[in-house]
């Protein structure tokens, strides 16, 4: 099909009514569906190069006006470059080759062919990169854990004379999309390997630049790979959950996520009817456990955390053996497990303390090494000073130490292993090293790595439930399960964090039922714990200490509500027999026994089933006095803070066999009345849609085809 020499623009159409509308130059101008039109800002091109490693000085690359733009039919586009443009002005000479086609109601890019001059190593590839008019009521669906919406994001630089602002985020789906009154727009990208990759918005010049960037390669000598597989742009109508409607038919047919409903109810984990985080002591955490199993009479787990030999967040990967001695925690164990609790312990999957004896003869060899040459660490344990040191994927050590820990963790005859810190940021950050094998830079190791550790561990031990934190996609067939701390919003984002972002259950519409979530970060009495094994004059003073239960009734149930609200497995953090024994949390105590009953009646949905659109409950707002804290926070520093909240929290789900049901959760100490509706045909059995719930209470309204 040839292109007419007058005609002003290039449309590719699909049988669905979608067309995508370019420049005669291969410029990007506009992508239009049903109920959803987007013109682009100018210079939109669709995909970038980012020469600069820091955020500030992005040095971007940017095509200008392709040589050679050709329409094989109607719904491809062939487009080739052969030069790219520095920010100056100066010019670059390269070969750029890619194809846009229309499939399925997206428009799909790839990568064909690209030509670098020698000793061209661009940081990125952006793509799609997409530049759009900022208007008002702009919103920014971000995968980052379950899933952020971000109110008019960097709105501050919308008038800014240059598109500088920035912010980066983590996409442990990928996908991200743009709202902007009811009219949406959205990015995927495709690829099946792990690419280091993450979300960046830059904002100016009353233009959004939103873009997926792929960490390239940075070979020593020669060219560098580039992904190759495909990236999305859709319009759509409607906000977050259609968003991850469009991702979620390609997302749930990748390997990460073919273990389904009837590939994972053969683990405790699909038999709980809550998660108990604990720490320290048998003493603390054994009578807790066993009393909750016995006043809910059904199975229990036990996340134990501080039961390894040194202090929390030190030390590691040296746990064993358990601080109370091998014989007396595998007693424990046997003990939780004849009560109806199954344990998990900590471990932490991608770290190693700088101050470990091995770690400068063994554990630099598995470290991540940045571009500056520097090692990869962070200081978490601010009471004790102490680095750790966050290892490369495909570090051969690596493997062999996390074989090491597991065999330790089932020698004593532990349920499960819990891996912290893979699913969040394992294979995310370029490594430099030269000895763990892999090209410098960017791309699929760090992942690829990761994955085959926890192969490696499951073909070892496949007695033992694997468990990580945050939910990186890509890990989820080789994990039973994932904690989320995001369902305590308050408590992770703290009151800046409140104004303008909201937690929604983005992960869950994907991928409910084909990955298993659990938790939240809520104390009862607002107190974090301390480990008896950090130093005691480090310890700030019980003096700092507040009421926060007093000053903040109703976090801990929020947190309760919002956990299962959310398809997540509910979870409570260090619960002890003095807490479940006084007078003042009972009726916290009460609620959460009753929402682990309910959740545990009702896993057809809340685990297992396919999330539906959440409709509207129209209710009252709630004042919740909410705290951020984190166990290495000063009591001192604490600042209540109170937020607005629907007082009744709300879901849909469709079951594996077909039911749909609406949950409704009054987390308020006030009888709450509300009013249901749906965008999708579905109604309360009982054609009621007004119902009234008393206080600290949830309710299972069965859907029908209205
Ligand atoms: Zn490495």
């Amino acid at each position: 099909m040839s292109i007419d020499a007058t005609a002003t623009e290039i449309v590719l159409r699909d049988d669905a009514g979608m067309t995508a509308h370019f420049a005669m130059d291969g410029g990007l101008i506009a992508v239009k569906s049903d109920g959803s039109a987007w013109d682009l800002a100018p210079g939109c091109f669709g995909w970038s190069l980012r020469m600069g490693f820091d955020d500030r000085e992005p040095q971007m690359l940017r095509p200008s006006a392709a040589t050679c733009v050709s329409q094989p039919d109607t719904n491809h586009l062939h487009v080739e470059f052969d030069r790219l443009v520095h920010e100056d002005g100066r010019e670059v000479e390269v070969t750029v080759e890619l194809t846009w086609e229309l499939v399925d109601g997206l428009l799909q890019g790839h990568i064909e062919h690209v030509e670098l001059p020698e000793g061209l190593l661009p940081a990125a590839l952006a793509f799609p990169d997409i530049l759009l008019p900022y208007s008002g009521n702009a919103q920014w669906v971000v995968p980052r854990d379950i899933g952020v919406l971000i109110d008019n994001p960097l709105s501050d630089a919308v008038d800014a004379p240059e598109i500088s602002a920035f912010r980066r985020e983590r996409a442990h789906m990928q996908m991200t999309a743009w709202l902007s009154d009811g009219a949406g727009l959205h990015l995927d990208s495709r690829d099946l390997d792990g690419w280091m990759k993450s979300l960046l918005l830059r904002v100016g010049r009353q233009t959004a630049e939103l873009s997926i960037e792929h960490l390239l390669p940075q070979p020593v000598t020669g060219q560098p790979e580039f992904p190759s597989y495909s990236v999305s742009v859709a319009p759509f109508a409607g906000g977050w959950y259609e968003a991850a409607q469009i991702y979620r038919p390609w997302a749930i047919k990748q390997e990460w996520a073919s273990r389904g409903p009837d590939q994972r109810r053969d683990t405790y984990v699909a038999e709980l009817a809550c998660w108990l985080w604990l720490r320290g002591r048998i003493s603390n955490v054994c009578p807790a456990a066993r009393e909750v199993a016995r006043r809910l009479n059904l199975p229990v787990a036990v996340d134990w955390y501080w039961w390894h030999k040194h202090p929390y967040d030190t030390s590691y990967p040296d746990y064993f053996p358990p601080r109370e001695g091998a014989e007396a925690f595998s007693a424990a164990v046997a003990d939780l497990q004849a009560n109806n609790v199954s344990v998990q312990v900590y471990t932490n999957g991608m770290s190693w303390d700088l101050e470990e004896p091995r770690w400068e003869a063994e554990g630099s060899k598995c470290t991540t090494v940045l571009s500056d040459g520097e090692y990869w660490g962070h200081v978490y344990n601010t009471w004790m000073n102490r680095k750790l040191m966050h290892t490369c994927g495909a570090a051969e050590g690596w493997h062999k130490q996390a074989l090491i820990t597991a065999e330790g963790v089932a020698s004593l005859g532990l349920d499960g292993l819990y891996m912290d810190q893979i699913a969040i940021v394992g294979g995310t950050t370029p490594c430099y090293s030269t000895e763990h094998g892999h090209i410098p830079g960017g791309g699929a190791y760090g992942v690829q790595g990761f994955r085959e550790v926890f192969r490696k561990v499951r073909a070892a031990e496949p007695g033992l439930v694997l468990s990580s934190e945050s939910v990186a996609e890509v890990y989820q067939d080789l994990l039973d399960c994932c904690i989320t701390l995001q369902t305590s919003w308050e408590a992770s984002v703290g009151v800046a964090g409140c104004k303008g972002t909201t937690l929604i259950p983005l992960f869950q519409a994907v991928y409910h039922g084909h990955a298993i979530v659990f938790g939240n970060y809520s104390h009862i009495d607002g107190i974090t714990p301390w480990d008896y094994l950090w130093p005691e004059d480090a310890r700030p003073a019980p003096s700092e200490e507040q009421d926060w239960h007093a000053l903040c009734p109703d976090q801990f149930c929020l947190d309760m509500a919002r956990t299962v609200a959310c398809g997540c497995q509910p979870l409570a953090t260090n619960l002890t027999m003095d807490h479940l024994n006084d007078p003042v949390f009972a009726d916290d105590v009460a609620f959460f026994l009753d929402l682990s009953r309910f959740y545990h009646a009702h896993r057809e949905w809340l685990l297992w089933g396919e999330m539906l659109h959440p409709g509207a409950v129209d209710c009252a707002q709630a004042d919740v006095t909410c705290i951020q804290r984190s166990i290495f926070t000063r009591p001192s520093t604490i600042k209540p803070f109170t937020v607005q909240r629907a007082a009744v929290l709300h879901s849909a789900w469709r079951a594996p066999d077909g039911e749909a049901g609406l949950f409704l959760f009054n987390y308020t100490r006030d009888e709450q009345t509300v009013t249901i509706s749906r965008p999708d045909g579905l109604a309360p059995e009982d054609g009621e849609s007004t119902l009234t719930l008393p206080a600290r209470s949830m309710r299972f309204v069965r859907l029908v085809e209205g």
